[in-house]
């Protein structure tokens, strides 16, 4: 592809061609970041209570179209409908959240000799943003929208697959007031549109979601500039079921089948007390078994498709033909389809236990006691979720303690709340988004001393 080229949307359950979008060039990059710096001055300057009544009208307009919005997404994305519109109310509610958060954005007063001494949360001016394709909704509001509470303008780069919901929030802003230019989306590529965006010395902060890869490299480039960012990267997250857990509830399929497995807190190595393995793998074998995989857009439907072909055989590339596994289906003809499946044969060691597969693929790993089932979860380089399933509540907060990752639910599979912190140990990333500390992420903490000492006598 040439670097003035378009981005074919394709809907991935039919393979059919959903929109077509013009990909940013480095100069589209580059005049976008001018206007972004323009508009954020005035931003800045506005009271934080103006800002805040802005954003919420922001979330009333994108309430008033997130039916819209999540029919957008199960297009372009494969969602299933009930996931999109969770996505949809879940940007809605983070700007009113963040929202909140810009009257609340407080520095402090400290106690010093000779004067007083006070902090403020400046802004750091224009906030890059980079999102990936499985969740593109809610990845680019969690980036963006604190950024822009706390007085920063946001230049956005969606994926390449997954642009419309993006762009489509950046004409909702508008519509409900918030100045031009603030708020911009430029589809494009990730080495063209990404990189400039990255390299552009007005561009203050990097947020990136993505691959563990692609976060290295842009941390790199990030470091010559001296530039902050916040890394959102990849999971091999376990679920730690102990003998005495309710199965039924622990072995949830959902815990790494949501959105098809591709999501970087699925809880796909399955660690099981040896126990209870054969009890497990007869439960899974019936609950993939029933897992209902088609039509994204119909109501019924618990599982779509993945996102490509190229990530379909990425995820085949793990499941070799006659390898020992528990299946459920998958439709056959167009789309880009993958069934359940978890592999029971796997070492701990091996690539699929190891490797972000990103699809709905799991191993079924057996542990013997607490400290070997610690040992397992941590033998990984990522670190962003997990869950723990126990009814010993000492064991419960031993394990939640010793495991090392950013996100761990105990007798949960939940991971993700606008108002608490999210993000991951290790290779999972760097940084936190989300939670009452969002804003803060988006500032500059200046220190200014004011000297109480009277005219010289
Ligand atoms: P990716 O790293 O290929 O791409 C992510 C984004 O970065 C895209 O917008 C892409 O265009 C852009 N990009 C690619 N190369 C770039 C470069 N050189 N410079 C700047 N930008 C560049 O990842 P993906 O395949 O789109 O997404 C899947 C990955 O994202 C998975 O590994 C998954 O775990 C991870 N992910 C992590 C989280 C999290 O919160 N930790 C959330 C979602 C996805």
């Amino acid at each position: 592809m040439s670097d003035a080229d378009e981005l074919q949307i394709l809907n991935p359950a039919t393979e059919e061609v959903v929109a077509t979008v013009l990909a940013a060039s480095e100069q589209d990059v580059a005049a976008a970041v001018a206007r972004a710096v323009r508009a954020q001055t005035g931003w800045a300057a506005l009271a934080p209570a103006d800002r805040a009544r802005l954003l919420r009208r922001f979330a009333d307009t994108v309430d008033a179209h997130t039916e819209e919005l999540a029919r957008l997404e199960v297009r372009e994305a494969g969602h299933t409908l009930g996931n999109a519109r969770w996505e949809a109310g879940n940007a809605r509610d983070l700007l009113h959240y963040a929202a909140g958060g810009a009257e609340r954005l407080l520095g402090k007063q400290i106690p010093v000799p000779g004067g007083w001494d006070v902090t403020f949360q400046e802004p750091l001016g224009v906030v890059g943003v980079i999102a990936p394709w499985n969740f593109p909704m809610p990845i680019a509001a969690w980036g963006s929208f604190p950024a822009l509470a706390a007085g920063n303008a946001v230049v956005l780069k969606p994926a390449e697959t997954t642009p419309l919901t993006a762009l489509r929030l950046a004409a909702l802003a508008l519509e409900a007031g918030l100045p031009e230019h603030l708020f911009q989306v430029l589809p494009g590529h990730g080495r063209i549109a990404g990189r400039a965006l990255v390299d552009h010395p007005d561009v203050a902060k990097i947020v990136f979601t993505g691959s563990t890869r692609t976060g290295r490299e842009v941390m790199e480039r990030c470091a010559r500039l001296v530039k902050p960012v916040t890394l959102e990267l990849g999971g091999k997250s376990p679920n730690v079921v102990f003998a005495d857990a309710d199965l039924k509830t622990a072995l949830d399929p959902f815990s790494f089948l949501d959105n098809a497995g591709q999501d970087c807190c699925a809880r796909t190595r399955i660690l099981v007390q040896e126990t209870v393995l054969d009890e497990a793998r007869a439960f899974l074998a019936d609950a993939l078994a029933a897992v209902v995989v088609g039509d994204p857009a119909d109501e019924k439907t618990q599982m779509g498709p993945l996102i490509s072909a190229a990530q379909r055989d990425r995820v085949r590339s793990y499941v070799p033909d006659g390898a020992p596994a528990l299946r459920g289906g998958a439709p056959d003809g167009p789309g880009f389809w993958f069934p359940p499946t978890v592999l029971t044969g796997e070492r701990h060691d091996s690539p699929a236990a190891r490797e972000e597969i990103f699809g709905p693929v799991a191993v079924l790993l057996p542990f013997t006691d607490e400290q070997d089932a610690v040992r397992l979860a941590n033998d990984t380089p990522y670190g962003l979720s997990g869950s723990v399933w126990t009814r010993d509540l000492g064991r419960a907060l031993r394990v939640s303690q010793a495991v090392r990752a950013g996100n761990l639910s105990v007798n949960s599979h939940s991971s993700v709340r606008y108002w608490t912190p999210f993000g991951g140990y290790r290779q999972s990333g760097v940084g936190r988004e989300l939670g009452p500390d969002a804003l803060t992420a988006f500032t500059e903490t200046k220190n200014v001393f004011i000297s109480t000492e009277g005219p010289a006598q």
